[in-house]
């Protein structure tokens, strides 16, 4: 079991890094539940809230050590807090990994885990089939940045994806199930042209979650969320969340990577791939990317986090299984022109989903109605119990149309890459009774007639 938050004295040496407390050897169900935080004696049996932005030494000496990384332990929020590192330490033992970290937000994640590792002249190759603020992100706001990104067809062949990678490419980016096109990777595809070219492969995993699908096992290096989805569960908080396997070599791999393989000047000469070994990325994700740019979680909400957390192996087979029924229901619509569940056996990836998240894949439904992009307006503005909201994937059903919302920026060529159809309805299934949520469609679909 993982050790509980220690107070400075006796720290562990900078050997073990600043993240050292991850659980491991228990199912997914009790890591739910009792991950990340294991009280001593005394203390609180619930993760408490470490509202302080500071944390207090006795010596100066002592402070100074942690701020040479010399020492574990805590001294201003925006680097670390407790609650958040128990929170981060729940997930990073769900992943499999071996270091993670929260973020703000899932943005700040995506943003971090390639900024962490590519900067101005470098490359990075992402699927096409992301979220649309990534692929906003990736391809106006780093190309501001100067890092250049090639955007393949997830299904592109292995012999013409070996054809995007420059010797400048840094990393591989995609998401395990896209959203909202719902697109399933084929995760070994793309985890084997990033090895062969000496980079990591980055997934997204919000949609399938680590209780449907852990990436690592199929080589993915590092795995970042939007905690803000099924992870809360409730819509009640904004989060993200990196996870590091800590199995990439970075040092095999020194020349692409001299952030983590050469000298910081900025804490006296420090060689992150040689000092903190498997913690090497998340530490200097830490001790660069918080110090400098900031976009911590709030303890606050890193404890409803934590609570959703609780109930993520509850929750997820719920959703999936009314995905599963609401999507089975549209199949069988005269009014419905096409769906697209990856749980469906008329799925194109329900096979490769059975290889890649046998328990279940998620409960986003894609689909659009005949008669196009007029009658799924109408369509969506005639449920009652589903509601617009921009939110997915959390326990109220909740519907939104991409090509109006989400991926407005997005021109119609942008939409098709995406794989985003202008009829496209995401419709996220909560988990309230599938037998209500269907009547809701059939009587939006009778008022549409
Ligand atoms: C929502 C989402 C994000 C962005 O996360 P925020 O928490 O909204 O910043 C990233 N990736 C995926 C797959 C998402 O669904």
């Amino acid at each position: 079991m993982e050790q509980r938050y220690t107070l400075p004295e006796g720290s562990p040496s900078a050997k073990e890094g600043v993240h050292s407390r991850v659980s491991s050897g228990y199912r997914p169900e009790t890591i739910c539940i009792q991950g990340g935080w294991t009280p001593g004696k005394g203390e609180p049996r619930v993760l408490p809230i470490y509202q302080s932005t500071t944390f207090k030494y006795d010596t100066s000496e002592q402070m100074a050590r942690l701020f040479d990384l010399e020492d574990e332990g805590y001294f201003y929020t925006r680097l670390q807090n407790p609650t958040n590192d128990a929170v981060a330490q729940k997930i990073c033992a769900l992943e499999g990994g071996a270091a993670a970290m929260l973020t703000s937000s899932g943005q700040a994640a995506t943003f971090y885990s390639i900024f962490n590792i590519a900067s101005a002249g470098d490359h990075v190759i992402s699927s096409a089939t992301i979220y649309g603020g990534s692929s906003n992100l990736f391809t106006v706001t780093l190309k501001k940045l100067g890092i250049d990104f090639t955007l393949v067809d997830p299904e592109i062949s292995p012999e013409e994806l070996e054809k995007e990678f420059k010797p400048n490419t840094r990393a591989v980016f995609g998401e395990t199930i896209s959203n909202p096109s719902l697109v399933v990777l084929d995760i070994e595809k793309f985890a084997k042209a990033a090895h062969d070219h000496g980079v990591p492969l980055i997934l997204d995993n919000t949609f399938a979650t680590p209780i449907n699908c852990r990436p690592f096992e199929f080589g993915a290096d590092i795995v970042t969320h939007s905690t803000t989805k099924y992870m809360d569960g409730h819509a009640m908080s904004v989060g993200g969340c990196i996870v590091d396997s800590g199995n990439f070599d970075w040092m095999a791999h020194k020349e692409k990577f001299p952030g983590l393989t050469t000298p910081d000047e900025s804490y006296h000469g420090l060689v992150y791939a040689e000092a903190f070994g498997k913690k090497a990325y998340i530490t200097k994700a830490t001790a660069q990317l918080m110090r400098d740019l900031g976009a911590i979680q709030s303890p606050q909400n890193a404890f409803l986090l934590n609570v959703g957390l609780e109930t993520l192996h509850l929750r997820v087979p719920c959703h999936c299984e009314n995905a599963r029924k609401v999507a089975e229901y549209l199949e069988a619509c005269e009014d419905v022109a096409w769906v697209n569940y990856p749980g469906l056996k008329s799925s194109p990836y329900y096979e490769r989903a059975k290889k890649y998240m046998p328990g279940g894949t998620c409960g986003v439904i894609a689909f659009g109605l005949k008669g196009g992009r007029e009658r799924s307006i109408k369509f969506m503005d005639s449920l009652k119990l589903a509601a617009i909201v921009t939110h997915v994937a959390d326990a109220r059903t909740s519907v939104l149309h991409p090509a109006s919302h989400t991926h407005r920026q997005l021109s119609d060529e942008q939409l098709i890459e995406a794989g985003v159809k202008p009829d496209l309805i995401r419709f996220s299934v909560g988990i309230e009774n599938a037998v209500d949520i269907i009547a809701d469609i059939e009587q939006a679909l009778d008022a549409v007639r």
